[in-house]
């Protein structure tokens, strides 16, 4: 696999390291646990990292240098020449041959279209995110994505062997902004680990999370608005302050008896400020003391905090899929969130929660109550949430995977051999059916 930027043995929901982070590290282990050998290659963003980590059995994530440790996102497109060489070094002086590239956001796809055609071998692309749908739903504060990034996208729509959607939305907006082939396009969600996010007692759940320290105060007898995410104007966490700012002056709740927790840190250079100014806005709607910040947690913290939730809020201006939602409800938490991309599959409205037009506060403050105030409701739509969630794991995303990796390693050996059987490519020139097929077909491995 390749995610050049967002490092994989950083924990999510601070930097760059969030949903994305989350779903190569969840998908690797699940690809390796079915007998496939999985390296990820990832730009070297700390001197601290060793050069090469067992992440999992069967999953080895390999740091390589190009440019200085912090470089932003906007930074790397400069870098990844350096990169590609320097991983074409690693993977010379390793000896390894990869039967298939797995590349993750557009960065990576660009440079997996380099190894892809120098070694012969097809690439499959997931996006994450898209420039032009981000531009679409650009929320105060957000900056526009460079057209570097856009031209970007669109080479790797051209030249990736199968594009992977994580949502129904996402391949509408693939084919709709960025005139991608349909039959290149394979829908497979995101999975949840649940033997992690697994419903639990509410009231045991908000004891625990007020004694373990981790939040100033306690939670008896107050309801329980959760954030969880990376902390950027795009993530909407603003619509929670304000949603809750409703509830409190509509006189639906008094301060005593609600709180908003908002777990995550900053990320991006949109979201350097973002922490100072959401507790700016927490202070000037006076809810300083019922709006409480948490650091990033690791995900083994996560249930915990989703647990103890009455309610998950997911405001996001935009979002591909949204690991968050699918968590709360794997807990049991009804979720409120915009009515945006992958939250649109996740939430199944007025079932196991509401969708909201994004930014729309008084809305979600509206779809809150409706929770809070119907003890009934709530625990039908905790139940249904939690079973709506086993519909995605990961084992069955993997198996998808595996089953479009397998089509792709096939279809490139059949069209090589249309013409003639060989790949051209600057390294090594080679009978694709023979080479590939001999010991990929069933189990390929991913580089
Ligand atoms: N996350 C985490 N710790 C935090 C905040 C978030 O581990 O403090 C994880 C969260 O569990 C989820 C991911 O980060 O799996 C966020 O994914 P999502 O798809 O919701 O948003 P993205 O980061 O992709 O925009």
């Amino acid at each position: 696999m390749l995610v050049v930027h967002s490092n994989p043995v950083v924990e999510p929901g601070v930097g760059d390291a969030g949903g994305m982070t989350v779903y190569v590290r969840q998908m690797a282990r699940s690809l390796a646990a079915r007998g496939l050998d999985v390296d990820i290659y990832t730009r070297r963003d700390s001197a601290e990292t060793p050069d090469v980590t067992s992440l999992f059995p069967g999953v080895v994530v390999r740091q390589i240098p190009a440019g200085a440790p912090g470089l932003s996102k906007g930074e790397i497109p400069a870098y990844l020449p350096e990169f590609t060489a320097n991983l074409l070094h690693e993977v010379e002086a390793l000896g390894v041959r990869y039967d298939l590239i797995h590349s993750h956001y557009w960065l990576s796809g660009r440079v997996a279209s380099i190894l892809s055609a120098r070694w012969g071998i097809p690439f499959v692309h997931t996006f994450h995110t898209l420039g032009r749908v981000k531009n679409e739903g650009r929320a105060n504060g957000e900056p526009v994505e460079p057209d570097c990034r856009l031209r970007g996208e669109a080479r790797v729509i051209a030249e990736a062997n199968a594009i992977v959607a994580s949502a129904p939305d996402e391949r509408e907006w693939l084919i709709d902004l960025y005139a991608a082939h349909p039959e290149r396009i394979h829908v497979i969600p995101p999975g949840v680990d649940h033997s992690t996010f697994r419903p639990g007692d509410r009231k045991a759940a908000k004891v625990a999370l007020a004694s373990s320290g981790a939040l100033s105060g306690g939670l008896s007898g107050k309801r329980v608005l959760l954030f969880v995410g990376r902390l950027q104007p795009l993530k909407g966490a603003d619509t929670a302050i304000e949603a809750l700012g409703h509830l409190i002056a509509w006189g639906r709740l008094r301060k005593e008896e609600a709180v908003l927790v908002i777990v995550g840190g900053a990320s991006g250079v949109a979201g350097a400020s973002e922490p100072a100014r959401l507790q700016r806005l927490a202070e000037d709607l006076g809810l300083a003391d019922v709006v409480r910040f948490v650091a990033a947690q690791p995900q083994n913290e996560l249930p915990g905090y989703y647990q103890a939730a009455d309610v998950c809020l997911v405001p996001s201006h935009a979002e591909s899929f949204g690991l968050v939602a699918l968590e709360a409800q794997a807990c049991g938490t009804p979720v409120v969130a915009a009515g945006v991309g992958g939250l649109r599959s996740i939430v199944r409205h007025g079932q196991t929660g509401f969708l909201v037009q994004p930014g729309a506060s008084a809305a979600f403050a509206e779809r809150v109550w409706r929770i809070l105030s119907d003890q009934p409701l709530a625990a039908n739509m905790g139940r249904l949430a939690v079973c709506g969630s086993s519909d995605f794991s990961w084992e069955r995303s993997a198996d998808e995977l595996i089953d479009l990796y397998t089509h792709s390693v096939r279809q490139l050996a059949e069209a090589s051999e249309v013409q003639r059987g060989v790949v051209a490519g600057a390294g090594r020139n080679f009978t694709a059916r023979e080479e590939i097929s001999g010991h990929t077909l069933d189990a390929p491995g991913v580089g």
